[in-house]
This record gives C-alpha cells, sequence and structure tokens, in this order.
C-alpha cells in the first residue's frame, strides 16, 4: 500500500491542493510542489505542449495517456502524514492525479500559474467571481457577456451586496472613468460570443493593474490557442472547457487558470464552493484536447469560408466575424489573437417568422442548439436586444449564431444555399 501511495504522491504532485481548514476553521495554507511544467527545462512549440501538457507516462508505468482514478476516500499511511497535511492527493473532491494532469495541461496552454476545473463553464465564471469578490465591492461586467453569467450577477452578486455596473465592451482605456475605490474586478469576454465586439485587452488592463484591480477574462472563443490571455495583462482566465477543450459536445466543464498573485484566493474560493469536476469527463476532456490544434485550424478555415460566402448573400445585412476587415474591431483582433474560431454571427436583412422558420427548420447539417465547439455546425437564432443595459443593440434583422463545424465546407454552403431559396420562397 506504501507504494502505491507513494506512486499516486508522485502522479499528483504537480498541482495539489494547497490550503487546508485547521482545527478552528481557518484556512491554512502548506507549501506545494512546482508544478511539472515549471521543470521543464525545454522551451516547446505550441503544437508540442498540446502533445506532452499534463502527461507523465513515467509514473505511470509507461501508459500514454493519464489514467482515470475514480476517489473519494485516499488513504494516509500513518497518523504522522495526517497531521502534516503534505500528501498530496488527500480527497476526491480536491483531486486525483487525473484532475492534475488536465489542470497542468490548460494552466501549461494558456500560459497561467496554475488551473483549477469545475463542472461546467459557468461554474468557473461563477466560483471565479464568488473566490474573487465580497459584499460591498463593486464589479465592473462587459454589456457583450454570455447571458447565464449576467444572470449570475444580477440574480446572486446582486443579492449579496455587490455592486454590478455593465460597461459598453467598445470602452477600452476608458474604462478609468469607472473605477471606484471599492472596485475589485474588472471582467471582460473577447469577443463576445453571440455579438463579437473585440475588447482591448491590453488597454484595459494598464487600467486594472494601475487601480490595483483584478482582470477576468472569459477566453472560451479564442479558447487558450489564439489568444494568450496572460502575455496581454489578464490575471485570471476561464474557459469553458464544453466548448473546444472538450471539441466533441458530450462533456460539461470549465476551468479557471490564474497568475501566482491570484492563485490563492482563486483557490481557497473553489475549494470552499466545492465546484470539482467528474474524472470520466476529465478524461474525455484529455483526450480531446490531444488535437485541438488541426480542429481549431479547421474551424477556422471552414469558418472564414462560410463568412466570405455569406458576405456576398443578398439575404445576409451584414457577417460579424473578427478576423474580416469589415469587422470594426478588425485591427485589435489582428494585433492580439493569433487565429479565429468556427464561431460567427450574421444579421439577416429583415424577412417574417415564416420566412426564417423556412430556412432554418429545414436545414440537413446545421443543427440548432446551444453551446458549440464540437464536430459539428450549429445555427441558433440570437436575440441581444433584449438582453444589453449599458449599450443599446439596434440592428433590424434577425441575428443568427453559427458555429463552423468539420464538415465539408461545400456542402455546409450548400446547405445554407437551399435555406435562403426556401426562405425566398416563403417571403412569397
Ligand atoms: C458556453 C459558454 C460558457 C458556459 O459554459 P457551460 O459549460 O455551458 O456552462 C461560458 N462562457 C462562454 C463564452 C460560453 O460560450
Amino acid at each position: 500500500m506504501l507504494d502505491s501511495l507513494r506512486l499516486t504522491a508522485r502522479t499528483g504532485s504537480a498541482n495539489p491542493y494547497a490550503f487546508y481548514l485547521d482545527g478552528d476553521f481557518t484556512l491554512k495554507w502548506r507549501p506545494v510542489p512546482e508544478p511539472r511544467h515549471e521543470q521543464n527545462r525545454m522551451k516547446k512549440k505550441q503544437d508540442t505542449l498540446i502533445v506532452t501538457a499534463g502527461r507523465d507516462p513515467e509514473a505511470n508505468f509507461g501508459i500514454v495517456n493519464p489514467p482515470v482514478y475514480h476517489a473519494s476516500t485516499v488513504l494516509y499511511p500513518t497518523i504522522e502524514a495526517v497531521k502534516a497535511r503534505t500528501q498530496p492527493v488527500t480527497y476526491g473532491r480536491r483531486g486525483t492525479p487525473t484532475t492534475f494532469a488536465l489542470q497542468d495541461a490548460i494552466a501549461e496552454l494558456e500560459g497561467g500559474y496554475r488551473s483549477v476545473l469545475t463542472p461546467s463553464g459557468l461554474a468557473a465564471v461563477t466560483t471565479a467571481l464568488l473566490a474573487h469578490l465580497k459584499t460591498g465591492d463593486h464589479l465592473l461586467m462587459t454589456d457583450s457577456v454570455y447571458e447565464p453569467s449576467r444572470h449570475f450577477c444580477d440574480k446572486v452578486l446582486m443579492r449579496y451586496g455587490i455592486a454590478v455596473e455593465y460597461y459598453d465592451p467598445r470602452i477600452g482605456a476608458g474604462i478609468e472613468k469607472l473605477i471606484r475605490p471599492e472596485t475589485k474586478a474588472i471582467f471582460t469576454e473577447s469577443p463576445g460570443s453571440v455579438t463579437f465586439e473585440v475588447q482591448d485587452i491590453p488597454a484595459i488592463a494598464d487600467v486594472a493593474h494601475l487601480s490595483g484591480v483584478l482582470l477576468m477574462m472569459d477566453n472560451t472563443w479564442a479558447s487558450p490557442l489564439y489568444f494568450k490571455p496572460f502575455e496581454h495583462g489578464v490575471d485570471v482566465s476561464i474557459q469553458a472547457v464544453t466548448k473546444y477543450l472538450c471539441g466533441h459536445s458530450d462533456v460539461m466543464m470549465g476551468s479557471i487558470t490564474t497568475t501566482e498573485a491570484a492563485w490563492k484566493e482563486t483557490l481557497a474560493g473553489h475549494g470552499a464552493l466545492g465546484t470539482c469536476a467528474a474524472p470520466d469527463d476529465i478524461y474525455l476532456v484529455l483526450r480531446g484536447i490531444r488535437t485541438l490544434s488541426v480542429r481549431l485550424e479547421r474551424h477556422m478555415q471552414t469558418g472564414l469560408k462560410l463568412a466570405h460566402w455569406l458576405a456576398g448573400r443578398p439575404e445576409v445585412a451584414r457577417v460579424i466575424h473578427p478576423a474580416l476587415p469589415s469587422h470594426p474591431d478588425h485591427a485589435i483582433w489582428k494585433r492580439d489573437f493569433t487565429g479565429a474560431s468556427g464561431l460567427f454571427s450574421i444579421e439577416l436583412q429583415p424577412c417574417s417568422d415564416k420566412a426564417l422558420a423556412a430556412l432554418l427548420d429545414g436545414l440537413e447539417l446545421f443543427g440548432m442548439g446551444y453551446s458549440w465547439g464540437g464536430f459539428e455546425s450549429l445555427i441558433i437564432p440570437q436575440y441581444p436586444a433584449k438582453i444589453r443595459t449599458a449599450t443599446r443593440w439596434t440592428a433590424a434583422g434577425q441575428i443568427l449564431r453559427l458555429h463552423a463545424g468539420l464538415e465539408d465546407p461545400d456542402d455546409l454552403i450548400a446547405d445554407l444555399k437551399a435555406g435562403f431559396e426556401r426562405l425566398h420562397a416563403a417571403n412569397g
């Protein structure tokens, strides 16, 4: 048993929970071993990291993929070990070597200090906010934020006496005027996952850091591959792992990755809230991330092909894709991002409900459903005008959000083309 405990300790040594509740229920900290990626000497390029990150075959009998540990109870060999609290794996909720493997991999890909996993992307948003905010604090929240994140602010944070103020996503350095003495954090989502405003993260980071304010970012759209949050001044980066990191539309998960300075509070909040992810799901994501680069490249190419084709269609008033020069924030996207994912929106020319239904209901390849980031193409109507409070969404036409999947792009175009023909027929 001792041997197996030692093995577990070794495989899990990379990212153990570092806090514990003392006898009098105060949080105490213990030193933790350096994450494995910080011990790595070789500076690897991104595509190599995608293959190696979070893996330690040497500690796992040579097995290539990290194994799935199912655990609640973890045994201690002696009372000495119980009291010392230095054992890296302590309890299922606080993570097993499976958990640590994915946490290490995500931290390394995002370029942050360490990561924790949560049972959904929304739980990553709520856990990060709850970990850092307290009653009386002021939070600046982008008006373009993912709607359930806004719902959490309005229904939960406000109820706990946290002042949430929405701001124009295009505010840039102008956010300085909104900073108050009690401002604790600025939350960004770039680009917004429905309306695709690209935020000037470096300009916002400069203001945040001069004012001692924490900068959080939902980095789901670009994934860790196409936007490096920590190189642009972000302190806390959130991924809906559900999307591209999983990549197969069958897992819910989130991650929070932070700088070293923001780590302790994040970890304490995550531990206190008990928002842990499940081992089989983690295993599926560990599989999914190994193909992230090749998948994303294809999502990007197909997304661009669809976007260009749609831009030439008379039924489309506007294509809202940050990688198109016609996008108002294209210059910021080009400066800060190294690629585009497969998610973008279009605004249709005004049409009847009947015509819209004829377009959408008859599509063969584009499924109608929420979420995105899987291998299949999706389309969904969106209604940003109903959600905004700091800015106004005035577009007259229906917004449709598309996710370009891994199908043949010409087949996807044919599917949309037939949809537009149905739209015309229904318009009469
Ligand atoms: C989907 C999504 C989330 C939430 O992720 P879930 O896993 O669905 O809870 C958060 N932020 C963005 C930008 C998303 O697209």
